[in-house]
């Protein structure tokens, strides 16, 4: 069996309705989204949050309780029970589709009780630069479990498992505290002087019994939920020596090679970079500056210099490790990460990611389904097209033509496994115009048309395989043989 590409899917958005039901919606999905070509889907953290059912995941309070314990007002999470999350695990493997877990592990949330402790308050934009001696103050940081109780580990956390907190109960005030003898860890992101921490409780990583505890609930999570891989989660906040030894850990452990990519959230290509090296190539890592390169061009009125579109990026310079997307839930309108790429490029940005022949795309739910809060649409039309080209054509060696500030296109020569496959693109973020672009000799003497139907001409491709290939303004086309069917 010839080998298709691979396409991964983050599946959920900041803003799903708080009903419990996305994993039967996966479960549901699983066919279809083989069908079009997914063949890794991400899933949101499946633990019990501070918020109860209205946490994303991300305010982890027990990474023990799936949706299985009454803690936090409710049994389900905001996704469901655990029974139907390792059921819709099963769906989508017997659909072939491989399972990316995410894994939170810099903080913790929600604790039971409180603690008196002794704590120092550091500048929030320099943490290095102390503000206070150490001084008496309350925190969050007692965590019993009450209504899991000792099932599956009996161990229970206390403020010796953190580095720190941002939230004094006796004052009531909101600021960086770090508690007396411990230290911000330091191979983490400098921003902030040092971005150990970025919020609830700190988890302090070099904590033996609570490194010992982690690689025992990652044995025992791995083992229950039978996934191929893993996202995790705010890497630049924890030191780089943790998660190679936690994922050693595991692997050692499993028959599987698990797949891992981790969230650096950063442009800047040389930190990104660095951290690949120092975690030894352990895990890739989302391609941040591509995704900022996307949003100024969608953001520029045409202005921005398609040509230079890969300039700085992760897939550019370390294409193996690179997992390309558009958008995903913390880019969304008004979350932390705001950047959110407009409509019109949309087209663009995912031609780019998917059809061409670097890089580990992923598809956001947000994109494929809409976000109703926000009003906006789903794109799942022009994605299903794009999603079937990658998945039957865009194979082969690959030709660019990055001449232009505005059009910009390539093309792909196509394989022997695929019949038919090859393909030419072409965009522009500005006013339409062709490339004048070579698709190789086995397409020779074919006519292409724009499978987008952005347009409806077609294109003669001669006997060297050189055509002209058109697109309208700010728009793509994506040309393919006539004849071939992306519907
Ligand atoms: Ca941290």
């Amino acid at each position: 069996m010839p080998s298709n590409n691979i396409t991964m899917m983050q599946y959920f958005e900041w803003y799903l309705p708080s009903d419990s039901t996305l994993w039967n919606k996966i479960t549901n999905d699983a066919k279809h989204l083989e069908n079009i070509g997914i063949t890794h889907l991400w899933l949101p953290p499946a633990y019990k949050g501070a918020g109860g059912v209205n946490d994303t995941g991300y305010g982890v309070y027990d990474l023990y309780d799936l949706g299985e314990f009454d803690q936090k007002g409710t049994i389900p999470t905001k996704y469901g029970t655990k029974d139907e999350y390792i059921n819709s695990i099963k769906v989508l493997h017997d659909n072939n589709l491989k399972v990316l877990v995410d894994i939170v592990l810099n903080h913790k949330m929600g604790a039971d009780e409180t603690e008196d402790v002794l704590a120092i308050q550091d500048d929030s934009g320099n943490r290095n630069i102390s503000l206070t001696d150490a001084k008496p103050i309350k925190v969050w940081t007692k965590y019993t479990f009450p209504g899991r109780g000792d099932n599956y580990s009996n161990f229970k956390w206390n403020w010796t498992h953190f580095h720190g907190v941002d939230w004094d109960e006796n004052t009531g005030t909101a600021a960086i505290y770090k508690f007396y003898g411990k230290h911000w860890d330091e191979n983490v992101d400098k921003e902030n002087g040092n971005f150990d921490y970025l919020m609830g409780a700190d988890i302090d990583l070099n904590n033996f019994d609570v490194v010992k505890e982690l690689k025992e609930w990652g044995k025992w999570y791995l083992n229950i939920t039978n996934a191929d891989g893993f996202r995790l989660d705010a890497v630049k906040h924890i030191r780089s020596e943790f998660f190679p030894e936690w994922l050693e850990n595991l692997t050692e452990n499993s028959d599987k090679k698990l797949f891992t990519v981790g969230e650096y959230w950063s442009a800047n290509i040389d930190v990104l970079n660095s951290y690949i090296e120092k975690t030894n190539g352990c895990m890739s890592l989302f391609d941040v500056p591509l995704h900022y390169n996307f949003y100024r061009a969608s953001t520029s009125n045409g202005e921005f210099n398609m040509s230079q579109i890969f300039d700085g990026t992760l897939v550019k310079t370390n294409p193996e490790k690179a997992v390309t997307f558009v958008d995903n839930h913390d880019t969304e309108l008004g979350q932390a990460l705001e950047s959110w790429i407009l409509d019109w490029f949309k087209p663009l940005a995912y031609s780019l990611i998917l059809l061409r022949k670097d890089g580990f795309p992923c598809v956001f739910y947000g994109d494929y389904y809409g976000v109703p809060e926000k009003e906006i649409p789903s794109k799942q039309n022009i994605l299903d097209i794009l999603l079937r080209v990658r998945k039957y054509f865009a194979y082969g060696e690959q030709y660019d033509y990055f001449n232009d500030n505005n059009i910009i296109g390539f093309t792909r020569l196509g394989d022997y496994d695929h019949p038919n496959s090859g393909l030419a693109v072409v965009m522009s973020d500005k006013n339409g115009g062709s490339i004048h672009m070579n698709v190789g000799k086995n397409l020779a003497n074919t006519v292409f048309y724009d499978c987008t139907g952005n347009l409806s001409e077609t294109v003669y491709v001669d006997n060297d395989g050189n055509g002209i290939f058109y697109c309208k303004d700010g728009s793509v086309s994506v040309w393919i043989k006539q004849g071939q069917n992306v519907n």
